[in-house]
């Protein structure tokens, strides 16, 4: 007997390699298991181009409306796909239309596994890495400074009035300068987003800036924060999960003594660094998901790696791949664990929690995809290609 689940998911399917291994996790892991009606978006570039990219927009509201939507890697294009693809147009990174719809943030999490060994050993919990992808440097305006002058910031308010401003710098040669801004709105929304993952996953939160030094601008992120957390506390309180703010030197002093197991959300160009950092320090990219919050409770939930095209062009020649497919395993068993949580089905929530024992029992039992193999602490006879992983987590499953 499947089990039966009355909410949906909004399903986004993608390109290379990631496409072949989704068809396989979707056949053999979820489909004997769950009966579920999926509203599929074909996301793969070839349906990008033919739709005029409509079908991203439409995977966005899809997820809006269904508050749950699982998405695999996707081609960026660049000048190069652009003539393989015989693209009508250079269309944007469909991660960034579907963050811009759902006003998301970012939450990238390494799933842990006991043999895997992180390169900072101590690290037996996740990292989270919540990262704000909106504003600073990303979005700042720069100016090479030529010679002996004056550097200004002005405000100027739109229904008239005086003007703010402060000299920044009198240069007496030549120099740079830049200036970044953020939003009430969007830091509200970061902040938001924060606290509904750290409800979610159970874990506390910590946010950490430089509020010392930058008084007006990283002060304002740290109240916006204290006001959200105040506005949540009962549900922060009845799930036991704390919030610190610490300012950002000293998180990075605790990082690597702790055992990791909470989420660190984090301004635009720290998200941007540490979580390459909290990534390659886990292991590999195999490992890591990323889930999409929006401030509305919508979720969406994938791999944090690409459409891995290096294997895919093996593939393509009928050569056998060993491509991880654990984070787009998690990013399944996510979604199914969050629609579980919605409709208050538990029967799915603890096939999710199965799924992923599953999946980690079958790398500890040796079972591993040729990535893994350098980390593991006992080393397997030899690595698995894609199709025998996921065979080896399916018959785990059925067991
Ligand atoms: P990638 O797909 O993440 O792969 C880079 C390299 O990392 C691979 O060649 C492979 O190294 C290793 N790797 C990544 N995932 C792996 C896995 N699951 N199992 C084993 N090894 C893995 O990045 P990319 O090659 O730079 O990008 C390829 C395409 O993906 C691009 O078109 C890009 O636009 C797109 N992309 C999409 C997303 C998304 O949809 N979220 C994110 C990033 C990139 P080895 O070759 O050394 O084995
Ligand atoms: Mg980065």
């Amino acid at each position: 007997m499947r089990i039966q689940v009355k909410g949906q998911i909004a399903e986004a399917l993608g390109d290379e390699m990631t496409r072949v291994m989704w068809d396989w996790i979707v056949e053999q892991l979820v489909e004997p298991y769950v009966d579920m009606k999926r509203e599929t978006f074909d996301l793969g570039l070839p349906h990008r181009d033919a739709t005029g990219d409509q079908v991203t927009k439409d995977f966005a509201e899809a997820t809006k409306r269904h508050l749950v939507g699982v998405k695999c890697a996707t081609i960026t294009p660049n000048a190069d796909r652009m003539t393989e693809y015989k693209l009508t147009k250079m269309w944007k990174s469909p991660n960034a239309t579907i963050r811009g719809a759902l006003d998301g943030t970012i939450f990238r999490e390494p799933i842990t596994v006991a043999n895997i060994k992180p390169f900072i050993p101590g690290w037996t919990s996740p990292i989270v890495i919540g990262r704000h992808a909106y504003g600073e440097i990303y979005a700042g305006q720069e100016i090479r400074i030529p010679g002996a002058g004056t550097a200004e910031i002005v405000f100027t308010p739109a229904g008239g009035g005086e003007p703010i401003r402060k000299t920044l710098h009198t240069f007496d040669g030549p120099g740079v300068m830049m200036g970044t801004f953020n939003t009430d709105a969007s830091i509200r929304s970061f902040a938001e987003a924060s606290v509904t993952y750290a409800l979610a996953v159970g874990r506390p939160l910590w946010f950490a800036a430089k509020d010392t030094i930058s008084q007006t601008y990283h002060a304002r992120f740290r109240s916006i924060f204290d006001e959200v957390v105040a506005t949540r506390k009962t549900e922060l309180e009845s799930r036991k999960i704390t919030y610190s703010y610490f300012l950002i030197d000293d998180a990075a002093a605790r990082l690597p003594k702790s055992n990791g197991g909470f989420v660190l959300a984090l301004m635009n160009f720290d998200g941007d660094v540490w979580s390459d950092l909290v990534a390659s320090a886990f292991g590999s990219l195999g490992l890591m998901t990323s889930v999409l919050v929006s401030p509305s409770g919508a979720m969406e939930f994938e791999a944090a790696h690409g459409t891995v095209t290096a294997h895919y062009r093996k593939h393509q020649r009928g050569e056998t791949t060993s491509t991880n497919s654990v984070a787009s395993i998690f990013a399944w068993s996510g979604a199914l664990r969050q629609r579980g949580k919605l409709d208050g089905n538990t029967e799915l929530s603890s096939f999710a929690d199965r799924l992923e024992a599953s999946t980690i029992r079958a790398i500890i039992e040796g079972a591993m995809t040729a990535d893994l193999v350098p980390l593991a602490a006992t080393k397997p006879e030899r690595s698995l290609s894609t199709l025998e992983f996921i065979q080896a987590v399916a018959s785990r499953l059925q067991a």
